[in-house]
């Protein structure tokens, strides 16, 4: 008999006779890996099941276990919707449907949009057809006829995609049930294990992806192994929904965005303006303390500037219009750096003022394509918590390091416990893309991996994502619900000092190049307020709420008392609030809880006589009775301590 080798992940060998699909080789291990498995890793390549293996072969059966299969189940879900809406639709015009990252999609040509009923008719046939257990079959076609099949099913698309992409003579199809698909594979045998998922919306997108093309109908899908997977996603989802910040911003009235004003443009109502202080005054202090010193620059300076520091080349289409004022040329500021360069440039520097730390929470404005803009994440004016620092080669590390500890500050005080790290370094195939030498980048990237190696933080390094001006590091917090958030960024910069001819006298008494790096801990205010309203659920804690304690007299003949309470809070620096409406305890308790602040302080007869409150936590409930100096105490610590819950 003419057999091969097949090598089994964990080095058991099986002989085998030539052309045995990885299905019954599944089959001789087990009927439970046969009825699990869903596709094959031959020699590293996935392939079908159902693929004769013709030479000695690497095989590993992947069942849901495996990740590698869960793209391969996707795409197959992708098929289950095309074969369900050629069912319901069978005019549609086909165009491409691949897995992604939480499911996948199929896009069609119709005329009348898709409704949530056609939806929900669709996802019941993709059920039907998946109960049916349809094959998905893979059949080769020369590409002559496969062309030809296309042309009579009038699917232009296909066709369109068969002539460019078929690169051999043989073209590789599937079919399940009434659908065939031009496509590479694999597949899962059958429809009959695609259970869970769930179809979630319908978004247009040009053919190919061009301007002009057909407008397509892309019916997008969630799609996972199993059915407690797709309930955490859609849970996730939920969450996400919950804690949206433009919907909060609206509800707590912390801030919005004016039609009259103009897109991506942040107004601070009076509620988030209390809490932007908060913020810049910690950072403020925090950048004293280490350190800094704090600067302002102009809004507008001479566009000549600009092209000084090489914007107006490689970031114009980022950049307000120049406005022209007495025959000069004027540009808003995208970026802090060039002011910050002035300052430093003002006068000779000397070795023994380094490190130069200029820090300023600058607001610079940047031309985003109104499509892009999202809330406070996405914006065309922002203000950053923006550093440069001017330094020594021999003092890089240190001020790397400087850089990190400050970012590990931010989180912690602002109550994130979880980040990720991500080291860019240049491609070092190509040292002619970057400004700076070789010499210049090895010594950055070695501060950058020796300061994270020594702190124990772990990175992930990604060699030819740095842009052209130097190394950074990127860091990424988690929020509660575990989505991680590109904040902080350490950037090196080796074109700037170079462009503006930055100089110190050295101890030797010749003139050197500083190295200069760019800094931002929150990235911006208005992106950092809206991630901790995410991350908080618009539930501040007590330090960062704008108002911190509603004083809630249970009637109008307690209100001389609430006054009291309301005048003592206030007179320990506490954001207290009286509400002394005709409404009743209970309506006042909800809006309260609506409105998030952290506590309650009920006052009525009793705790007059007694000079107690009894006192309600947000989200705790009732933490019953306490006498009036111990809670004000109480809360000072939470607030001098910055406690997060
Ligand atoms: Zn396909
Ligand atoms: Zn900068």
């Amino acid at each position: 008999m003419d057999t091969i080798q097949v090598t089994l992940p964990d080095g058991a060998k099986q002989e085998v006779a030539r052309g045995t699909t990885s299905a019954d080789v599944a089959r001789k291990i087990s009927h439970g890996l046969a009825r699990e498995a869903l596709v094959a890793q031959a020699d590293g390549e996935l392939v079908d099941l159902s693929r004769p293996l013709e030479r000695d072969t690497a095989l590993k059966i992947l069942t849901s276990k495996d990740p590698e299969a869960l793209q391969v189940f996707r795409h197959s879900a992708a098929h289950l919707l095309a074969a369900a809406v050629l069912e319901l639709f069978p005019d549609v015009k086909l165009g491409i449907g691949p897995p992604i990252d939480t499911g996948f999609f199929y896009e069609f040509l119709r005329e009348q949009p898709f409704t949530p009923e056609d939806l929900a008719r669709i996802e019941t046939k993709m059920h039907e057809l998946a109960a049916q257990n349809l094959p998905n079959e893979r059949k080769l076609l020369p590409k002559a006829e496969a062309v030809e099949l296309y042309r009579q099913w009038n699917q232009g698309f296909k066709c369109e995609l068969v002539e460019e992409k078929a690169l051999e003579p043989m073209v590789s199809f599937y079919t399940t049930g009434k659908f065939i698909d031009f496509c590479r594979g694999p597949h899962i045998p059958a429809t009959g294990r695609i259970r869970a998922f769930k179809l979630m919306n319908v978004a247009g997108a040009y053919w190919k992806g061009q301007e002009g093309n057909p407008q397509m109908q892309r019916i997008y899908g969630a799609c996972f192994f199993t059915q407690p997977e797709l309930d955490e996603y859609l849970h996730r989802l939920e969450e996400a929904k919950r804690r949206d910040h433009r919907r909060l911003g609206a509800e707590l009235d912390l801030f919005s965005v004016q039609e009259a004003a103009g897109p991506g443009l942040i107004f601070w109502h009076p509620k988030g303006g209390l809490v932007r202080k908060i913020m810049e005054d910690w950072s403020r202090d925090e950048h004293l303390r280490r350190g800094y010193n704090l600067v302002f620059t102009p809004h507008i300076m001479l566009l000549d500037l600009w092209n000084t520091s090489g914007h107006t080349n490689f970031y114009r289409e980022n950049m307000f219009g120049a406005v022209e004022v007495e025959k000069a040329d004027y540009q808003l500021k995208p970026m802090n750096c060039p002011g910050h360069i002035l300052i430093y440039k003002s006068r000779l520097r000397s070795y023994r003022e380094l490190p130069i730390r200029l820090a300023e929470l600058g607001t610079v404005y940047r031309y985003e394509r109104s499509g892009v803009l999202h809330g406070l994440l996405r914006v065309r004016g922002f203000t950053q918590d923006d550093a440069h620092i001017f330094c020594m080669r021999e003092q890089l590390e240190a001020e790397v390091q400087g850089c990190v500890d400050f970012a590990l500050a931010v989180m912690k005080t602002f109550g994130f416990s979880s980040f990720e790290v991500e080291l860019s370094a240049r491609d070092p195939q190509h040292p002619e893309h970057y400004a700076g030498t070789v010499e210049e980048w090895e010594h950055a990237e070695g501060a950058l991996t020796r300061t994270l190696d020594r702190m124990g933080i772990p990175y992930k390094h990604m060699p030819g994502e740095a842009v052209f001006y130097g190394p950074k590091i990127d860091m990424k917090l988690l929020d509660a619900i575990g989505r991680p958030w590109q904040l902080s960024t350490v950037q090196f910069d080796f074109n700037l000092p170079r462009r503006f001819g930055l100089e110190y006298v050295g101890e030797d008494g010749a003139r050197h190049q500083p190295v200069m790096v760019h800094r931002a801990l929150w990235g911006s205010v208005e992106r950092f307020f809206g991630v901790l309203i995410e991350h908080y659920a618009g539930a501040f804690p007590l330090w960062l709420a704008p108002v911190q304690v509603a004083v809630l007299p249970v009637s109008g003949k307690f209100s001389e008392y609430a006054k009291q309470v309301t005048a003592e809070l206030a007179a320990a620096g506490l954001r207290a609030q009286l509400d002394d409406r005709n409404e009743k305890l209970q309506a006042k308790i909800r809006d309260a809880e609506m409105q998030k602040i952290p506590y309650m302080a009920v006052v009525g007869g009793k705790e007059a006589e007694a000079q107690t409150v009894s006192v309600r936590h947000h989200g705790k409930g009732d933490l019953g009775p306490r006498p009036l100096a111990e809670f004000l105490a109480d809360l000072r610590v939470q607030v001098e301590s910055r406690a997060i819950s």
